[in-house]
């Protein structure tokens, strides 16, 4: 689609409602340059200079619906942060890397990244509808956009075919869901050949940022590659809006169990009580929270970066205070490619013999006898 030039602002109101709901128009209408951004939201000529020149070593994009999302709800921090850049991305950090998880590493096929032996992840495009300034594979967005080419596509299946202990792919990217459906399509036909993968999985932002990504006709296409799991990448509870609910639901009504990953941010969401009302919130719409997140140690994020203790703290709170249905796994990645790892305050000690000593949240202390004879 051909955008107008020196486009000003979209006002929600101006836009018929079948264009705004139109996923390829929200893509087309991205804010994606500097100057565009600042005339939306009123900057000043130095914060638009900052913009542009921290767009230069990070992609920016905004889909119109998410800045109207940041317009109603009165742009609050929580939004803003993660989607409009901040001079201190250009912080150079020692302990800060572009690929803190070394994928690269992992990586014999491009794209491809096989870390954990049952399930291997495939980075299908590094376009994404919204560059989230937390981005953790930065790396990728930088530079102009690119997609797989087909080439790369028979190479993965290749490898798929040749590594038998592998149950499940993970689509990723990027976001996955900026391929078009026939593309995906394409792919999940030609991975649904392969007997020995039983579970796809996606990891997308777009229900979040463009929620009309999630048509009757995507959802049709899905449900003839079951079973397929999706999970959303979502990090605020002014979120979870109704066009979410939507997407959702008609994702759930089509049998793709949801589930949702979330970004620990300062400054966005380290609060107990913020996440409390996210997690429930989800359950509403029927994804289940899956993974809490700690930040990665990404280059141009140290302003947004959290305490492990502060993360044990929350978690804390919400096990005390939630539904067990709506407490995801709190998890760092650790450095050099070394894997995923659970986190939670020891709730026991060793007592004498035999016995675990348990800390309820209550308070006090209750002896446990392990049962063994
Ligand atoms: C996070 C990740 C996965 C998925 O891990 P789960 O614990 O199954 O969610 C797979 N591969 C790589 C390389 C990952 O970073």
């Amino acid at each position: 689609m051909k955008r107008e030039p020196k486009l000003k602002w979209i006002e929600r109101s101006q836009v018929p409602d079948h264009q705004w709901r139109d996923w390829s128009w929200q893509w087309a209408y991205r804010l994606t340059e500097a100057a565009q951004i600042g005339a939306v939201f009123d900057l000043d000529a130095e914060q638009i200079a900052q913009i542009e020149e921290t767009a230069r070593r990070f992609r920016v994009a905004i889909t119109p619906y998410y800045a109207d999302l940041i317009h109603r709800t009165g742009r609050p921090a929580a939004l803003w942060k993660q989607v409009i850049p901040d001079p201190a991305e250009l912080d150079d950090d020692p302990r800060l890397s572009l690929d803190p998880l070394s994928e690269q590493r992992d990586s014999l096929v491009k794209g491809l990244v096989h870390r954990y032996t049952d399930r291997v992840l495939l980075l299908l495009t590094d376009r994404c509808a919204v560059y989230c300034r937390h981005c953790n594979r930065r790396r990728l967005a930088s530079g102009s956009e690119h997609d797989r080419t087909p080439i790369e596509v028979e190479l993965w299946l290749r490898y798929l075919r040749d590594h038998k202990q592998v149950r499940e792919v993970i689509l990723s990217g990027g976001d996955p869901l900026s391929w078009s459906d026939e593309r995906l399509n394409k792919l999940l036909t030609k991975l649904r050949q392969i007997a020995h993968l039983e579970i796809i999985r996606f990891g997308t932002r777009l229900p979040v940022v463009l929620p009309f990504r999630i048509t009757d006709d995507f959802c049709k296409m899905l449900k003839r590659h079951q079973p397929v799991y999706l999970n959303i990448h979502i990090n605020h509870p002014l979120e979870l809006t109704i066009e979410l609910h939507e997407a959702c639901w008609k994702l759930a009504d089509s049998g793709i169990p949801l589930g949702s990953q979330t970004v620990l941010l300062k400054g966005v969401n380290d609060d107990g009580a913020i996440l409390q009302e996210l997690f429930r919130g989800l359950l509403k719409m029927r994804v289940k929270p899956y993974c809490l997140y700690h930040p990665d140690p990404v280059q141009g994020t140290a302003h947004l970066r959290t305490s492990i203790q502060k993360g044990l703290d929350i978690m804390d709170f919400l096990i005390a205070n939630t539904s067990g249905l709506a407490l995801p796994h709190y998890v760092v990645d650790a450095p050099d490619g070394k894997g995923k790892i659970p986190l939670q305050n020891p709730r026991h000690t060793q007592g004498s013999e035999g016995v675990t000593v348990l800390k309820p949240f209550s308070g006090g202390a209750a002896p446990y006898d392990d049962g063994e004879a």
